[in-house]
């Protein structure tokens, strides 16, 4: 199947990559050439064992920080580190509200998601940002692998984690209430949580805490696009 890539527009045609000696299959459907594509780094071994930043076996600072708060038992997992090539895609889908960018990582996605276990809770916008982008970046990116519990409900900040530095990120105050609607998920044995980017922690931390103060007793596991 041809198609154009969603970043520069390019027809692709289809070259085995090194993606899928990878994991192993081939991609049905792609939305990157291969030139955008090799701009963006996955995540490869060596990365933290408990969030999957790139760079070392051992634990992460960021994990160590949630640990000395009180936090155990976490396990995040992520596809790609948070490089240049990575920031303007972001901007480009965050920042300009380029819709069609949410296909850009999807048959990666597709791979990931496929080994984790539903309900799947993903990282809702605030409405004021709802209303300016008009879509969910973090539902964009999902919608359509797995099937979505919109469980949370994200609070007005008021300024969003992305303008803020690591101390204020750090400091957010819980910014969830969770949707009684959704109530039967808290049934579930295990929980998987969707974000897009996955910075210091703390809105997985705070989700987290949002699901445990409604009741919730199993397992939670993460995921983000980005590390
Ligand atoms: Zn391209
Ligand atoms: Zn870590």
């Amino acid at each position: 199947m041809t198609s154009k890539c969603v970043l520069c527009q390019q027809l692709i045609i289809h070259e085995f990559r090194p993606w899928e000696i990878f994991i192993g299959k081939q991609i049905d459907q792609e939305y990157l050439c291969p030139r955008c594509f090799q701009e963006f780094q996955a995540i490869n071994q060596p990365y933290c064992p408990t969030c999957g930043r790139l760079g070392s076996f051992q634990q992460c600072q960021d994990c160590q920080y949630w640990q000395a708060q009180g936090y155990r038992g976490f396990y995040h997992q992520a596809l790609f580190t948070y490089n240049p090539a990575m920031h303007d895609y972001f901007k480009r889908y965050k920042r300009y509200g380029d819709y069609r960018l949410r296909l850009a990582f999807q048959p990666y996605l597709k791979q990931k998601l496929r080994k984790l276990e539903p309900p799947f809770i993903f990282v809702p916008s605030s409405q004021n940002h709802w209303q300016r982008r008009l879509f969910d970046p973090v539902m964009g990116l999902f919608e359509g692998i797995v099937p979505l519990t919109p469980a949370l409900i994200k609070l007005a900040t008021d300024r969003s984690q992305a303008q803020k530095n690591r101390q204020e990120r750090l400091q957010t105050p819980q910014f969830f209430n969770f949707n009684p609607q959704f109530q039967t998920i808290l049934q579930a044995p295990r929980i998987t949580i969707l974000d897009d980017i996955y910075t210091t922690g703390r809105t997985i931390f705070h989700a987290i805490d949002c699901l445990r103060q409604t009741g919730y007793r199993g397992q939670i596991q993460s995921f983000s696009l980005v590390r």
